[in-house]
């Protein structure tokens, strides 16, 4: 058995697909590792531009413009006797959303965690200072969380695929197949009208 490098998942070594060396179980994941890896080849510059976009919009949870949106996490223990779960809830809000969440989130863990024998005892004092470092985090509103601009870089890696995807499906068009007025070899048919981003590295196959 093998461990999937994108999504972790446990398959038969045989069925695997190699990218650089690491073992996937799909094309899916093989795509979504490549993306990964396109993503974080994207300039600073081009990031930072489209955060500075991204943080400024309304908070999806409050719809106010008060400060910088990202992502933040708050961290819950619930237990009964001889069971306890943990959750951690990432979500997109603004700071006072956030800030709300993960005082309830305390409050849950100091009321409902202690509960179960072990896992009860040791793990609410673990999730109540994730909280509080979640919360000293949130605080700081010049950066972003990683996973933030990751998801960020994510998107402006997929448009560049899909403009990548148009350009070669739009050279590969047979030319009985093109409209009259491409019919003379030195027009060019329009390209998108969304910005173009330089490529760094040809992507493999697109589904
Ligand atoms: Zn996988
Ligand atoms: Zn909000």
């Amino acid at each position: 058995m093998s461990l999937c490098a994108s999504c972790n998942s446990r398959f038969p070594r045989a069925a695997g697909l190699e990218m650089d060396g690491q073992i996937f179980c799909s094309e899916r994941c093989v795509q979504s590792a490549y993306l990964l890896q396109l993503a974080w080849t994207i300039s600073d510059d081009v990031v930072l531009e489209q955060l500075k976009v991204r943080r400024s919009q309304a908070c999806p949870e409050c719809g106010k413009s008060n400060g910088p949106i990202d992502l933040h996490r708050w961290h819950t223990i619930s237990s009964f006797l001889l069971v306890t779960t943990w959750k951690t809830t990432p979500r997109i809000s603004c700071r006072s959303c956030a800030l709300q969440r993960q005082l309830f989130a305390t409050g849950h863990c100091l009321v409902l965690g202690w509960w179960g024998f072990p896992w009860g005892i040791f793990g609410t004092p673990v999730q109540i200072t994730r909280n509080v470092v979640s919360m000293v985090r949130s605080g700081n509103q010049q950066r972003c969380s990683r996973e933030f601009e990751q998801s960020v870089r994510i998107d402006i890696a997929r448009e560049m695929l899909a403009q990548q995807a148009q350009a070669t499906q739009l050279q590969q068009q047979p030319k009985q197949m093109q409209p009259a007025q491409f019919v003379n070899e030195t027009q060019q048919p329009p390209v998108s009208q969304a910005p173009q981003y330089d490529l760094p590295i040809f992507p493999p196959k697109l589904e």
